[in-house]
């Protein structure tokens, strides 16, 4: 981190008085820090469709470093209860985001594999989403916390999340997506940094999720069980917290057996 950084940082997460507090480490703070600009001049595509997902604009917990749908997943699992089920579970979380896995083992979970396709840590077992090297029907939760984005064939990938879910298990896989859009929209030819950048926002993302989302990811046989900030958190300022409150729980379950 530069100087300039690091000073504005220090501004933001230890002068006292903050306005703005993190759900994660519990401090206030006076601003969540933007995500890097990757603007190509002018509002981008991502403004213009009205993306759902992250919020740039408040990204990184000056603190602790948490980013704000990380903050925002903590809040809907803590709200729901979800994470205080975690406890005696079989739980598999895919990119696991270092605090939010923390708070997810102190549940005690009886098996928790942290996932992905890349590790870079050496408690992260390497898992290729499309092609998982668990038994079917082995997992009582799979987390993805903005993954799907980063799979070149969802569907695939959504197949083998509900291959491995146990009956009535369930998935939560939040997604980045527009409601602008009718429908979702990739395109192999869109295979280079640069192209990914300009068509899909990020160099790393290979599909641009529409409203047709939800029934994609019920396609699997996932049923939704999708639930809406105002409804789980009509009690949290999404400003004070630093988050999108546009964005929804993705939760879908295995449906039982018959
Ligand atoms: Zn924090």
């Amino acid at each position: 981190m530069n100087l300039t950084k690091l000073a504005k940082y220090a501004l933001a997460g230890w002068l006292p008085g903050g306005r703005r507090q993190c759900i994660m480490c519990g401090h206030r703070v006076w601003r969540f820090m933007p995500y890097m600009s990757c603007s190509l001049g002018g509002p981008g595509l991502m403004h213009v469709i009205d993306m759902i997902g992250s919020n740039p604009d408040q990204f990184e917990c000056p603190r602790c470093g948490a980013h704000d749908r990380e903050r925002h997943l903590l809040m809907y699992l803590e709200k729901t209860g979800l994470l205080a089920g975690f406890g005696g579970k079989s739980v598999l979380h895919f990119a696991p985001e270092k605090r939010l896995s923390r708070r997810i083992a102190a549940t005690e979970p009886t098996r928790y594999v942290l996932a992905d396709l890349y590790p870079g840590a050496p408690q992260v077992q390497r898992v290729d989403m499309l092609q998982m090297q668990f038994e079917s029907q082995s997992f009582d939760v799979v987390i993805a916390n903005h993954v799907l984005e980063h799979v070149d064939d969802d569907l695939k990938a959504l197949g083998e999340i509900y291959r491995v879910l146990k009956p009535d298990g369930y998935a939560i896989l939040q997604t980045p997506y527009s409601a602008k859009l009718h429908r979702t929209w990739q395109d192999s030819g869109i295979d280079d940094d640069a192209a990914r950048l300009q068509a899909y926002g990020q160099s790393d993302h290979v599909r641009l999720f529409g409203q047709d989302i939800f029934a994609r990811f019920a396609s699997s046989g996932l049923l939704s069980c999708v639930r809406h900030h105002d409804d789980v958190l009509a009690d949290v300022d999404a400003a004070t917290c630093g988050i999108n409150p546009k964005e929804p729980l993705f939760l879908f379950q295995r449906p039982g057996d018959p």
